[in-house]
């Protein structure tokens, strides 16, 4: 269990208790203004990006004392977990809407719409979350309806999720001010901003998922799909015995190295149950 699941989950994995999804929290009006700041102002994520390079190009002890605090301080507002397929899909057993929407990162990174994110409610069609997006001026956000929310039924978004992890996106929960978790990322290191963070810049603000791969090497033909695939490095090849390996110490556990194995020469096992990898996050 991770330190969120220790924190918010009452020993169990944080992200599959109701409560943390809950329109309770949606009652706070610290939270709901929060999250309406954080879609009416894109340009303060590209902001923080500014500061991380600056960060990443500070001497030695700069770093060693900005990167936990900024860290921490993301664990407080909006941070992130990696996690498998068969978990999003826990959660959209329990949620009762979802609605599709532009990426913010996407947009900032490369400029254009990109519907990678799925915003996620407890509430009857779409709930507090659902109000509080529409209630902003989040012009930039366009799409089928006002101000680009598209409700989708749990199937679609499965289906959709799917076809990302095929694009080797890696799935992501997201808080709104810790423990509200309003939303479900795809993420991909080229375009996500909190990847460029926690593994360019090396300040954590997604963490690893609940669990590590490993490769089967009596199933690995050598092929090398998995590799191309993995957004951690976590992947190497053996020329000696010409087949994969994963490195537990660097794998985020997303399970994406899966989908394109046809061998089914990859598994996913608890984090817990690895100790070299136990209490990486
Ligand atoms: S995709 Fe599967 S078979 Fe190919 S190298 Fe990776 S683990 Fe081995
Ligand atoms: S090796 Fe680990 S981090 Fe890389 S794709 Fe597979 S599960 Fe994800």
């Amino acid at each position: 269990m991770c330190e969120f699941c220790h924190k918010h989950g009452e020993g169990k994995k944080w992200y599959l208790q109701a409560k943390n999804y809950s329109e309770d929290l949606l009652s706070d009006l610290r939270r709901r203004k929060f999250i309406a700041d954080f879609f009416a102002h894109p340009e303060e994520l590209s902001a923080s990006v500014a500061k991380l390079e600056q960060v990443e190009r500070a001497p030695k002890y700069v770093r060693a004392v900005m990167t936990p605090y900024l860290s921490n301080r993301q664990k407080k507002v909006h941070f992130g977990q990696v996690l498998p397929i068969e978990d999003v899909e826990q959660i959209f057993g329990f949620v009762t809407s979802i609605a599709r929407l532009a990426c913010m990162c996407r947009q900032i990174s490369v400029g254009s719409e990109q519907r990678y994110c799925y915003g996620i409610s407890m509430g009857p069609g779409g709930g507090k979350m659902e109000e509080i997006i529409r209630a902003i001026d989040a012009s930039y956000l366009t799409g089928p309806d006002t101000a680009g929310l598209e409700a989708i039924s749990k199937d679609e978004a499965l289906t959709s999720l799917q076809q990302h992890e095929k694009e080797g996106c890696c799935h992501s929960v997201w808080t709104f001010m810790t423990p509200f978790i309003g939303g479900i990322c795809n993420c991909d290191r080229s375009d996500c901003l909190a990847m460029r963070s926690t593994v360019t810049y090396r300040v954590p603000v997604m963490f690893r998922a609940e669990y590590v791969a490993e490769v089967n090497p009596e199933l690995c033909n050598g092929c090398r799909q998995c590799m191309r695939v993995c957004q951690f490095g976590a992947i190497g090849y053996s020329a000696a015995n010409e087949k994969v390996f994963i490195d537990p110490r660097k794998c985020y556990g997303c399970g994406i190295c899966r989908a394109t194995c046809t061998k089914d020469a990859i598994m996913l096992h608890d984090r817990s149950a690895v100790p070299i990898a136990a209490n990486m996050w």
